[in-house]
């Protein structure tokens, strides 16, 4: 049994496939017949930096040869940002259609994503050392070995679990090797496309970056700078910084919503659970929290280093208040 191909265009069964229709790249940029292939492939890109590839039916050759295309197209941009925003849409896009299968189609796929599950009944097991390939990235403590009944080295997952397990196998398949090294002709034969997804990216990355309004982002210290860029650059931050910049970020003045939206850059955004713990954090259940000391910041590895400020200051938010100050009076 396989699985289609290009439903899942980044497995080693849809390369063997893209192989075997024989077109070499320079077919695919230029001729007219494949048109519909470079449209699909703009359309992945521009899919994922607008938040999701559409899955409207497009011919399955088209589709499956669209996803190296749109590799490539991404590797000309070379920008982290989007390199990480595509490649979790790729996962989310296959994620949406893995939804649609039977429990036995999942199998195949797995195995070309290096996890071999067994099925039992409406469950699986898998080895616990291929569950954490995938769980090791989940924030969600349903996920943490410990919370799972380990019987003789195996975990038992349901078919939605094995499901979101397997996108972010999926995720991190579409990453490995990106960018890819594009010879600088094929780039420039990409670069109507380029240039419109590129326009597309500031677009967005100006957007993305938040309109603080009130809040001085430049008199942030350097430890927030810091999470704040890895945020919008959708690194999952650890769980003590990601409470640091939430906290820090209310204190000055931020809006829930816009924290919110700030975190929906990780490949496990959950806008539900971040809203609940934003709402914690600002105090919704009683308590504002505030963030933690610069001491307690350095002991969990959260201090990047000091500038001259903080040698000065205690506490992040009085480096933010000095700073803040300081500006004021300049301008
Ligand atoms: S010294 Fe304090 S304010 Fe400065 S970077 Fe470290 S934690 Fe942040």
């Amino acid at each position: 049994m396989s699985h289609n191909g290009s439903d899942y265009p980044f497995t080693r069964q849809a390369a063997d496939q893209v192989r075997e229709t024989g077109y070499s790249i320079e077919a695919l940029l230029e001729r007219r017949g494949f048109q519909p292939v470079r449209k699909r492939a703009l359309e992945r890109v521009l899919g994922a930096i607008g938040g999701a590839i559409p899955d409207q039916p497009v011919h399955p050759v088209a589709e499956l040869l669209s996803y190296p295309l749109a590799r490539l197209m991404v590797s000309c941009l070379d920008d982290d940002f989007l390199t990480r925003r595509y490649a979790l849409a790729e996962a989310k896009l296959a994620g949406r259609r893995m939804k649609k299968e039977d429990a036995a189609d999942l199998i195949p796929l797995a195995q070309d994503l290096d996890i071999h599950p067994v099925r039992r009944r409406d469950l699986f097991e898998l080895h616990f050392a291929e569950y954490l390939k995938a769980a090791h990235r989940m924030r969600s403590p349903k996920w943490k070995l410990v919370n799972r009944g380990l019987r003789k080295g195996k975990v038992t997952v349901t078919q939605d679990e094995l499901a979101r397990l397997l996108e972010e196998r999926a995720r991190m398949r579409v990453m490995r090797g990106l960018p890819l090294s594009v010879p600088e002709d094929i780039c420039r034969q990409l670069a109507d496309y380029t240039r419109e997804i590129g326009a597309e990216l500031v677009a967005i990355k100006a957007d993305r970056f938040p309109d603080l309004g009130e809040v001085a982002e430049e008199a942030f210290p350097p430890c927030i700078r810091t999470f704040l860029s890895q945020v919008t650059e959708g690194v999952n931050l650890a769980h003590t910084a990601r409470f640091a910049l939430t906290s820090f970020l209310i204190n000055v003045g931020m809006s829930v919503d816009d924290v919110v939206a700030l975190f929906n850059t990780s490949p496990d955004f959950d806008e539900e659970k971040t809203r609940y713990q934003v709402d914690h954090i600002s105090g919704k259940g009683g308590t504002k929290y505030t963030p933690p000391s610069c001491a307690t910041m350095a002991t969990y590895g959260n201090c990047p280093g000091e500038d001259d400020l903080c040698r000065r200051v205690s506490h992040p938010l009085s480096y933010y208040q000095k700073q803040a100050r300081t500006k004021l009076k300049k301008s």
